[in-house]
C-alpha cells in the first residue's frame, strides 16, 4: 500500500486530490432529468392547516396530488396568521394520496446542528409522522428556510431520495438530487398569477417544475397565496399538458 504522502505526490497534491474528489462525488451524485412530458410539483413546507383544507383540495379537484414537507415540531402551533397542520392532518394528506416529505422535526437550520444532531432529529420527525398514521416513511426532504449545508450531505443522502431547496430555476439536464431547485409562490398576490410564465417555460422546454409555498388562504401571508391564485396555476398547468405529480412519483418517472 502506498502512503498516503505517496498518493498525494501521485495525484498532484492534496490540493488537486481535493478537487478530484469534489468533483468525483458531485458528478457522481448527479441525475439527468430526462423527459419528453414537462413535469411540475406543487410542494408545501412547515405546513399550514390551510395547505390541506385548500391547497390539497384544489390539486385534488385538478385530478393531481402535491408534497407536503412536515416539521413535526411546529404540529399544531397558533402563529399570528397561520394555524400549523395537526397528525391527523398528516394523516389525511397520506391517505388522500398525497406525499409527505421531511422538513427537520425541530425547523432548524441544518448548518447549526451537528450531524449527531440532525440524524437524532431526522429520526424523531419520522417518528412522529409515523405515530401520526403516514404509512410510509418519509423518502423526500426540503431544507428549513431552504439554506443547504454541504456537511450535513451524507447524512440526507443516507435517508433521502431528493433534497429541495430554491434556487428560482426548472431543473433540467444534469441535476443535484441533493439539491433540486424550486419557484417560490409568495406575495404579492399579481407576482403570485404571473408565476404561470414559468409553466408555459417548462410547458415549451420540458424539464422538471418544483413550485414551492406555504399557506392558501383568502388573506394569506407574505409566504403563500390565495386559493384562485393556486386553482389559477395548478389549472395553467393541467391545461399547458404538464405530468403534475408529487416529487416521489416524479422520481420514480425519471428512473434516479
Ligand atoms: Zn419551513
Amino acid at each position: 500500500m502506498p502512503s498516503l504522502l505517496e498518493r498525494l505526490e501521485k495525484h498532484g497534491g492534496l490540493e488537486q486530490w481535493l478537487a478530484n474528489r469534489l468533483i468525483w462525488t458531485f458528478a457522481g451524485s448527479r441525475r439527468a432529468v430526462r423527459t419528453e412530458t414537462p413535469l411540475v410539483s406543487f410542494t408545501f413546507d412547515d405546513v399550514p392547516d390551510s395547505a390541506l383544507h385548500e391547497g390539497a383540495a384544489i390539486l385534488e379537484r385538478h385530478g393531481v396530488r402535491g408534497t407536503f414537507y412536515i416539521s413535526g415540531g411546529l404540529a399544531g402551533q397558533v402563529e399570528p396568521e397561520r394555524l400549523l397542520i395537526s397528525p391527523e392532518g398528516c394523516r389525511e394528506l397520506a391517505e388522500r394520496g398525497h406525499e409527505v416529505g421531511c422538513h427537520t422535526f425541530s425547523h432548524r437550520r441544518v448548518r447549526n446542528i451537528s450531524r449527531a444532531e440532525l440524524s437524532a432529529d431526522l429520526d424523531r420527525n419520522g417518528t412522529y409522522l409515523a405515530g401520526a398514521g403516514v404509512p410510509r416513511p418519509p423518502r423526500n426532504f426540503a431544507f428549513p428556510y431552504n439554506a443547504a449545508w454541504p456537511l450535513a450531505r451524507p447524512e440526507l443522502r443516507r435517508r433521502f431520495r431528493t433534497c429541495r431547496g430554491a434556487g428560482e430555476a426548472i431543473n433540467r439536464g444534469r441535476t443535484d438530487p441533493m439539491m433540486l431547485k424550486a419557484v417560490e409562490i409568495r406575495q404579492p398576490e399579481a407576482e403570485a398569477r404571473a408565476l404561470t410564465r414559468w409553466i408555459d417555460d417548462v410547458a415549451g422546454t420540458p424539464g422538471w417544475l418544483v413550485f414551492f409555498t406555504h399557506d392558501i388562504a383568502p388573506r394569506p401571508t407574505s409566504h403563500g397565496c390565495t386559493p384562485e391564485t393556486f386553482d389559477l396555476l395548478v389549472a395553467h398547468a393541467v391545461a399547458r399538458g404538464c405530468a403534475v405529480l408529487p416529487v416521489d412519483r416524479v422520481l420514480d418517472r425519471l428512473g434516479w
